[in-house]
């Protein structure tokens, strides 16, 4: 599967978060693309806060904790 590339210039797994800019503490990050689970998959992301993203941040970079938390 490969994955199309961003239209924001961003890259797409990055270690800040596209809501705020604060580090996300993402665990593919972290371990450069690897396996690492991160903890978003044990977090809820609710439609609105997904709805805030931009369209080609969603489902890559990861929202940092504080942003879910206050979703
Ligand atoms: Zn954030």
């Amino acid at each position: 599967m490969s994955i199309p590339p961003a239209t924001d210039g961003l890259p797409l797994q990055s270690a800040q978060c596209p809501l705020c800019g604060g580090a996300n503490a993402c665990g593919m990050v972290r371990s450069g693309g690897a396996e690492e689970p991160c903890w978003c998959e044990q977090e809820t992301f609710s439609p609105a806060l997904l709805a805030r993203l931009p369209e080609a941040r969603r489902g890559r970079a990861c929202v940092c904790l504080r942003c879910v938390k206050s979703q």
